[in-house]
């Protein structure tokens, strides 16, 4: 079948010169396959797609042929399709390109946006484990972990002397872009200056400290404060706190693991634990008190609390760790029944029975 190059470029058959032009321009801002990194190879071929159809609809003499033939042979042989070498064009939009460098720089590949660096190799992370306890009042941790620093001799420049100057080549932003040519594509990428090795300085004497990398490993202490709430498996960042070479910071990524307490269940910003108490207290309801990691906590345990019954203290659970604002505590009741009595409690239970039996109450209401 021949290939409708109009409709290729969604153009009418009538188009004029500018608006094939245009047509085209817009769809290879839109297809070209730097500025679709995740559906690469579909990109590669709408944009070869558009490209023929383009080479072909702008040169007059190809276009009347196409329009007479519905065909058009490329190179000499004549029986080849269209190859990349065919494409004349390339210098007439190299502006598209750059525009798209630069968005494709800024849109998320590149932290730091055109000219930038990506940061993501000087993050640093670890993790930290916390009690229950420890995440239900919150708490403070000391974390000692080994980042590198820029050299306090020659402050990152690697060099020392008089003649330390900027790097010419990256101007002192340790990074150089480079046009790798392939086919029409030209592949944008930046990559670290080869000139200062990234440092962005050059000059004749190494630093006699870091011996000219300009950087030193050091290792930092920190007290961080581990908000009340937090649950297991919480990460967060600390911005600022990775590595930190040629002027550039990473963050420092820690991920909290909240260890397991006997006793003790967490659902959602609930707290849940539980309390023993003898069938009387059931019964007849008493004042109780329930151990809170470490903490005597008074409540009342109503009269006809039923076993595995939980009773539910309100805003006692965990704080919330967005908003204000905190879970319940829930405190399971299991009522304990006596192994073993004595002839006295033998004789007051037998005489309850009997007279709970009587009055066909045990179970009724
Ligand atoms: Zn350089
Ligand atoms: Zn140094």
């Amino acid at each position: 079948m021949a290939k409708d190059y109009y409709k290729t470029l969604g153009v009418e058959k009538t188009a004029s010169p500018e608006e094939i032009k245009k047509a085209f321009r817009q769809l290879a801002r839109k297809w070209h396959p730097d500025a679709n990194p995740d559906n690469k190879s579909e990109a590669e071929r709408r944009f070869k797609e558009i490209s023929e159809a383009y080479e072909v609809l702008s040169d007059e003499n190809k276009r009347k042929v196409y329009d007479q033939t519905g065909q058009v042979n490329f190179g000499s042989n004549g029986s080849e399709g269209f190859r990349w070498q065919d494409f004349s064009h390339f210098s007439d939009f190299s502006d598209i390109f750059d525009d798209i460098f630069r968005n494709f720089n800024s849109g998320g590949s590149f932290r730091s946006g055109f000219g930038g660096r990506d940061t993501r190799q000087l993050d640093l992370s670890l993790s930290l484990s916390i009690s229950m306890a420890e995440s239900y009042r919150g708490a403070k941790k000391e974390i000692r972990y080994k980042r590198t620093v820029e050299c306090s001799n020659c402050h990152g420049k690697g060099f020392e002397g008089n003649d330390v100057r900027t790097c010419p080549t990256c101007n002192g932003t340790g990074q150089e872009r480079v046009v790798q040519q392939s086919g029409i594509f030209r592949m944008m990428n930046m990559i670290t200056c080869r000139t200062c090795t990234g440092r962005g300085y050059i000059g004749s004497t190494k630093c006699h400290v870091c011996h000219g990398s300009g950087k030193k490993s050091e290792v930092e202490t920190r007290t961080i404060d581990i908000p009340a709430g937090i649950s297991d498996n919480t990460q967060f960042v600390m911005r600022g706190l990775g590595d930190d070479e040629n002027g550039q910071t990473g963050d420092l990524y820690i991920l909290v693991n909240v260890r397991n307490e006997v006793g003790y269940t967490r659902s959602n910003f609930d707290l849940i634990t539980n309390k023993e108490i003898g069938f009387p207290e059931a019964a007849l309801g008493a004042d109780a008190t329930v151990d809170i990691f470490g903490e005597e906590l008074k409540f009342k345990i109503p009269a006809g609390t039923q076993p595995g019954e939980a009773i539910r203290i309100r805003n006692m659970g965990f704080p919330h760790t967005r908003g204000t604002g905190r879970g319940d505590l829930l405190i399971r009741i299991k009522v304990v029944i006596p192994k073993k009595l004595n002839s006295t409690q033998k004789e007051l239970v037998e005489k309850l029975s009997e007279e709970l039996s009587s009055k066909r109450s045990w179970f009724g209401k």
